[in-house]
């Protein structure tokens, strides 16, 4: 017979997916579509949804069926998803009461105030107007570390949020590897001779880049039966659920392929939810929590297959009959142009090579603001130091440096090492994908990229958020997570292009 408890639990539980639901909708429609004038009522309506989510979500109630079910007796009786389901969920009620109302309420408080400095400051180019800022951001968040995860390492905890079981022994292996390889590599390919980018000078039609991203999304197998399509300032995926999920891009008048590549990256987050098992829809296990293994899915579309050449032999006239400029563009020189390295300050227009070592320095200045206590008015000149050494440029100004990004305004420290996961990951997944479906240069050219869709299904996205990234490379790849293969995979890629 079905436990009581659970029975109970899995009502509370669509109740408060009800409130979510509400809740994504109203930020979609805000991010896509709200006039103006219509904020402030949207706003509302989520700020009451979110304050009733919230009280359901750290409620007696729902902590004493929690409880309830993680007893052994009870425990011992459920599924594997319900445990899954109750074991996560109770360590996160757990923390979250841990944590005293009146210091959440000033950390929301501080966040917001810190938001909007560094707005102020990114748009003055003044880290000074920031500083003050992020340093009360640092503080908060050492003492959120000590009531979530007591007597815990706090960087450790920081990078445990974002990838679960990830600390920074193991970053700094894969990233000690990365850059002993890395670094030079980049200064050779900076050294060497780069291709001609002026062909790719023009205006290109932006209704004829939707049909474009329309193709591309086709293509790699998002199903539009469970997906639709949105414009933003900056592309983003979200989703209601494995039958519902969203993706956006924004259209430039003067470059095409930025946003057929951000169509491929956000394509491939939102292939990962479409595929996940729908059983786990509405529960924890569903959509995956694990920022690395999410943007190793995207990663791998976007880079492992759309940066390769035979990816775009099936589809390479049609682009040319949406996008004529491309018509006097030979597919080689489109190949030269999309793994074109060049050492620029922005992380966002970073080439997959040198994205490594703008995750690399922010890793490393987050570690030192964490472990070494290096202050706030020492990163500044910490950051220029390593600007120079990795990819030999200093910016000119803050705005161009380490005022760039908004994570760490918003208290998200740890985030930015789990980009570079993703990629770390995705070497190995392809090295496990060629042992078992063969030479992906063969799958691609002969237009059979729905195998390897299916492959990434069945491997990885079906079990969407039940498994941890430890384990799941463990299944996939048999091994023990390491940056060589993806090492291996820039050294052959980036040779060839450049005749190094
Ligand atoms: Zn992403």
């Amino acid at each position: 017979m079905m436990s009581q408890t659970l029975e109970n639990l899995k009502s509370y539980l669509k109740r408060m997916d009800q409130y979510n639901h509400v809740m994504e909708l109203l930020f979609w429609d805000m991010e896509t579509n709200t006039p103006k004038l219509g904020f402030e009522g949207h706003a509302e309506a989520l700020t009451f949804f979110s304050t009733e989510q919230f009280k359901m979500s750290t409620s007696e109630e729902l902590g004493a069926m929690l409880e309830k079910l993680a007893k052994p007796q009870e425990f011992d009786a459920l599924d594997s998803k319900w445990q899954f389901i109750v074991t996560r969920m109770k360590r996160d009620f757990d923390k979250n009461k841990r944590i005293p109302a009146e210091f959440y309420e000033s950390y929301v408080m501080a966040r917001a105030e810190s938001e909007n400095a560094w707005k102020e400051a990114k748009n003055a180019s003044d880290y000074s107007i920031f500083a003050p800022h992020l340093e009360k951001m640092i503080t908060k968040t050492r003492e959120m570390a000590a009531y979530t995860d007591p007597g815990k390492e706090v960087y450790n905890v920081l990078l445990d949020q974002y990838e679960e079981g990830m600390n920074s022994d193991t970053m700094d292996r894969l990233f000690t590897e990365l850059k002993k390889e890395l670094i030079p590599l980049v200064k050779q390919i900076l050294a060497a001779k780069q291709p001609d980018d002026s062909k790719f000078a023009g205006h290109y039609d932006i209704e004829a880049q939707k049909k474009v991203q329309k193709l591309l999304l086709d293509y790699i197998g998002f199903d539009w039966n469970k997906g639709t399509v949105g414009e933003t300032e900056h592309p983003f995926t979200m989703n209601f659920s494995s039958k519902d999920v969203r993706v956006t891009n924004h259209f430039h008048e003067h470059d095409a392929i930025s946003a057929m590549f951000s169509a491929i990256h956000e394509g491939g987050h939102a292939i990962f939810e479409q595929q996940v098992n729908p059983d786990f829809d509405g529960t924890v296990a569903g959509s995956c929590s694990n920022m690395g293994i999410h943007e190793s899915q995207s990663r791998f579309y976007e880079n492992i297959l759309g940066r390769n050449k035979n990816f775009w032999m099936p589809i390479y006239e049609k682009l040319g009959t949406l996008l004529p400029q491309f018509q006097k563009i030979s597919l080689e020189e489109f190949y030269q142009e999309i793994n074109h390295v060049r050492n620029s300050f922005i992380r966002i227009d970073a080439d997959e090579l040198t994205y490594c070592m703008h995750i690399i320095l922010r890793y490393e200045l987050e570690k030192a603001i964490f472990r070494d206590g290096v202050s706030v008015e020492e990163l500044p000149a910490l950051w220029n130091e390593k600007m120079q050494e990795y990819l030999q440029i200093i910016p000119g100004n803050d705005a161009q440096g380490i005022l760039q990004d908004t994570h760490w305004s918003g208290g998200s420290f740890g985030y930015f090492p789990s980009y570079l996961l993703g990629s770390i990951y995705d070497g190995m997944y392809l090295d496990a994908l060629q042992e078992q479906l063969g030479n992906v240069d063969d799958i691609l050219k002969e237009g059979r990229i729905a195998e390897i869709t299916k492959w990434l299904g069945e491997q990885i996205h079906q079990y969407g958020n039940t498994r941890t990234p430890g384990k799941l490379i463990e299944d996939v790849c048999g091994k023990e997570v390491s940056a060589e293969p993806l090492i291996r995979h820039f050294k052959k890629k980036y040779s060839e292009l450049y005749a190094l």
